[in-house]
């Protein structure tokens, strides 16, 4: 089928698609226009990865839209532009499984703005509306976001004519399949008429989703270029039709080094071993592994493969990479990554900055990057082909298992699916390692010649459930416990289920916990949710997560007054503190590790604790602690609750994803627990309550990260002070941003002190001690220029008003762009810089402005985007 034969597409799709090199559909594709896609006809599409899934998503879309919301039209119509003039026109959303897709699927959807769709991307906070949205014809978001703009009430998700959900099979994770398969769900009740397209790997039981969503089922194992499957033992590959090809292994040497070496030495990979000329038929290849400190080790090692294949031009283009990634961040992994990328290897996984793994993913698809060794994550969504892909490690350690536990087929045929780059490379060859004869046999049953699992869904699980019956309750789509169950039963959960009383066994259960912890009110069958129930749900929160923060704020407000003697030296609270904590030794809070809350109060002279231009600016006169009468006499100079007590309450919560205690760690945090006691919101458990302390420890540890964070310490010093990556000091950043917020409305509703949990968030967003807090929030400072400007004397934003120019300039080392823009944003009347003396480094040209001309861009330093001679200056305060 060509393009021009597809019916329904708006005018100049076809042309453009074929100017794409796209001469004929790939036959999924065409099965699933014949199916109805481009005709409004909900279809489930389970076909293999790199088969042009993206594509059929398009056609729907770009249809639908044109064609407006006047439902699919019946199946004789034909011709692209008969719609009725005044039809309005259709609204289409694509669900994208990771965030991190988002901003990649939405400029791979820009290129049709030229034939006027606008395209928008959601993202940001969980608890906006998202109202832009409304004027975009194609909107990109993940379902969790889409979860949350449901709840929000964001009224364009009506007009929705058309939604696609990219890899579908995930309704089987454990942890996001089911805001995925409730989602849908909402989406459909919403609009009746909604045509859904769900786009999956293949899977055991494509036909049972389809049932799911009414729709029609195109199943296939076509892909574009041939896929060779092998396991590779001794000093050969066996492929799985019995051929083999010679890869020795020197002894002492490593399959994989043996294996991207092979593929790099530029032979046709054919049995026949021909010689092709030239590097470009040089073999990239892709080694997965099972963590991202073998995916680094593993490029480490790989790197002394590639580099013995490079060019004097590769050398010099991957020398100008290097220095970019070098730019990026300061941390470690930056470094060690460059290292390898000048040689022509590659790590990625999650724990890497979003531009460092745009980089990696985009030299790999240049061919510059030669090998990649990369965690799971990449096998899903990231259109990385290689000629030959490794699955080096196909077993991973798996707590709830209790030990290495074997992949899924369905993970590891998505893996092996990256292999082969249409016009580059005769076919794709994936490979598994075995060490003896009977792995290798185990490997060919278990994933060479096994059928991917089927899906299952999640959804019966308690902490899932008692998210959604509180969303489905307060969003309205259910009042009584009838319409719920009713509501529950278009889930996939009941399409796959015989048990028809297990769904409502647990709802039942999940109902009375809703019930006593105040988020839900019943009456007889009625349901309806409480103002802290909707608060929570519309703040996308765990209901558990908010139980968690309501009790600790609730706590701090009981146990104030002990509290704040306590940290204020005065040990009054310690024996409270201390109850179940017997036998340990006598530590005194003020002292060792400990911070005196009089340290961080601002030097400004603002009110306790805060800075006068963030409560201005907040309008805010809720109770602050010290101004409470019954805390006559106590000392004023204590903020309480502290920042770290706030940090640990969050961090204890479902909602966020707690450090590891390594070896030793247990000592180390249980020693600073007891430090820190009084600054906890609640009661340390006693140490004979191992999980529930341990749990405790995990949250100090993890609160302690934040704390680093928020007091300004080095990015590159966290990273080796938690062994994390930066894109996890950036993900627990962001949680716990987020969670902050929560607390503080939670606070707010429920009557409580909101100004130390609102500078507490503030100090988390911006990465700031509190006496930057001012200086910090505003556009296009940060943390690092705030810290340089206030050391220079200029402490405030009214200083920064004031203050003489060329002050201003030498602490933004002579940046004059950026002094500029920052002086604008701050409401000076003559920001102009010009003729102003210049210090030392003057340089227009500041390729680090962060300060930001994007409106959605937070003032605050974004750790991923800082240059390498900044932080260094920053110096240790740790
Ligand atoms: P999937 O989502 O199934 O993994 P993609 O949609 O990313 O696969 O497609 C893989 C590649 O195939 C993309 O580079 C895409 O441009 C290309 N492609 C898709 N359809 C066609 C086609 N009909 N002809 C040629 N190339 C195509």
């Amino acid at each position: 089928m060509q393009p021009e034969e597809v019916p329904e597409l708006p005018e100049g799709v076809a042309s453009r698609l074929r100017e794409e090199g796209i001469e004929a559909l790939y036959p999924p594709q065409a099965a699933a226009v014949e199916a109805g896609v481009t005709r409004g006809q909900s279809v489930v599409a389970s076909v293999p990865t790199a088969s042009g899934k993206t594509l059929v998503a398009e056609l729907a879309m770009l249809s639908s839209v044109a064609r407006g919301a006047s439902g699919p039209r019946s199946a004789g119509a034909e011709g692209p532009h008969d719609a009725p003039v005044d039809a309005p026109r259709g609204k289409a959303l694509y669900i994208v499984p990771l965030r991190a897709l988002a901003s990649e699927k939405k400029a791979e959807f820009e290129r049709w703005e030229a034939y006027g769709f606008d395209v928008g991307v959601s993202t940001g906070n969980y608890d906006s509306d998202g109202e832009w949205l409304g004027s975009r014809d194609i909107i990109v978001a993940t379902s969790e976001k889409v979860d949350s703009l449901i709840r929000n009430g964001a009224k364009w998700i009506g007009d929705l004519t058309c939604v696609v959900s990219d890899e579908v099979h995930l309704v089987d994770d454990a942890h996001r399949g089911p805001t995925l398969e409730v989602t849908l769900g909402k989406l459909r009740t919403l609009n009746p008429e909604l045509q859904v397209v769900a786009l999956s790997a293949t899977v055991g039981n494509a036909d049972v989703v389809a049932e799911w969503l009414d729709a029609e089922l195109v199943e296939s194992d076509w892909r574009p270029i041939d896929l060779r499957t092998g396991v590779h033992y001794g000093n050969a590959i066996t492929f799985d039709d019995g051929s083999q090809r010679e890869v020795p292994v020197e002894s002492g040497g490593r399959p994989t080094a043996a294996l991207v070496d092979d593929a790099l030495a530029g032979e046709s990979n054919g049995d026949s071993g021909e010689d092709v000329e030239g590097g470009a038929d040089q073999g990239s290849s892709l080694v997965f592994v099972n963590s991202r400190r073998n995916a680094e080790a593993s490029a480490k090692r790989l790197r002394e493969v590639t580099a013995s294949h490079l060019d004097d031009e590769e050398r010099g283009r991957l020398a100008g990479l290097a220095a970019e990634i070098r730019d990026v961040s300061d941390a470690e992994a930056s470094d060690t990554l460059a290292d390898c990328v000048a040689k022509g290897a590659a790590f990625h996984h999650a724990g890497l900055a979003a531009e460092h793994r745009s980089m990696v993913e985009e030299a790999f698809r240049d061919r510059l990057v030669k090998c990649v060794s990369a965690t799971p994550t990449l096998a899903a969504g990231v259109n990385t082909p290689s000629r030959r892909v490794i699955v080096r490690d196909w077993r991973r350690y798996d707590g709830e298992f209790g030990g290495m536990k074997p992949l899924d087929v369905l993970e590891v045929h998505q893996m092996m699916g990256r292999a082969g780059r249409p016009g580059l490379d005769p076919y794709g060859e994936a490979v598994l390692l075995a060490k003896n004869a009977d792995t290798r046999d185990e490997l060919f049953e278990r994933y060479i010649w096994a059928d991917p699992e089927p899906v299952h869904s999640k959804l019966a699980a308690e902490p899932a459930l008692r998210t959604h019956v509180l969303a489905t309750v307060a969003s309205g789509f259910a009042h009584t416990r009838g319409e719920l169950l009713d509501f529950l039963d278009q889930t996939l959960y009941a399409t796959q289920t015989g048990e028809s009383g297990r769904l409502a066994a647990v709802t039942d259960d999940v109902l009375a916990y809703l019930e006593r912890n105040g988020f839900l009110e019943r009456e007889d069958d009625a349901l309806t949710a409480t103002s802290v129930g909707h608060t929570v749900s519309r703040l996308y929160l765990d209901p558990m997560t908010a139980a968690e923060i309501i009790d600790g704020l609730e706590w701090a407000a009981d146990n104030r007054a002990e509290m704040v003697r306590a940290l204020a030296g005065g040990g009054g609270g310690q024996s409270v503190a201390r109850a179940n904590a017997p036998g340990e030794a006598d530590g005194d809070a003020a002292t060792a590790g400990f911070q005196r809350a009089s340290e961080l109060a601002s030097p400004t002279g603002a009110a306790e604790g805060g800075s006068a231009d963030i409560e201005e600016e907040n309008g805010s006169d809720l109770p602050d602690g010290p101004d409470d009468p019954e805390d006559a006499g106590l000392p004023d100079d204590v903020t309480y609750p502290t920042a770290l007590g706030l940090f640990h309450l969050v961090s204890r919560t479902p909602d966020m994803y707690q450090l590891y205690l390594k070896s030793g760690d247990r000592e180390e945090y249980t020693e600073r627990c007891y430090e820190r006691e009084p600054e906890l919101l609640g009661r340390t458990p006693s140490e004979y309550e191992d999980v529930r302390f341990e749990e405790w420890l995990s949250a100090l540890k993890t609160a302690r990260l934040l704390e680093d964070w928020a007091n300004e310490v080095d990015e590159s010093r966290i990273t080796e002070r938690y062994g994390v990556g930066p894109g996890d000091i950036r993900g627990k950043v962001e949680t716990a941003e987020w969670l902050l917020g929560a607390a503080e409305q939670l606070a707010g509703e429920l009557g409580l002190p909101v100004v130390p949990v609102r500078e507490a968030k503030k100090r988390i967003e911006y990465g700031v001690r509190d006496e930057l807090l001012d200086l910090a929030g505003v556009r296009g400072v940060g943390r690092k220029r705030a810290r340089r400007l206030f050391e220079a004397g200029i402490e405030t934003r009214a200083d920064l008003r004031d203050a003489d120019k060329p002050v201003i300039l030498r602490a933004l080392r002579g940046r004059r762009k950026t002094a500029e823009s920052i002086l604008e944003n701050v409401g000076r009347s003559d920001p102009s810089m010009g003729g102003v003396g210049a210090a030392d480094g003057d340089s227009d040209a500041d390729s680090s402005d962060w300060g930001g001309s994007n409106a959605a861009d937070r003032s605050r330093d974004d750790g991923s985007r800082t240059d390498p001679e900044e932080q260094a200056s920053l110096g240790d305060f740790g």
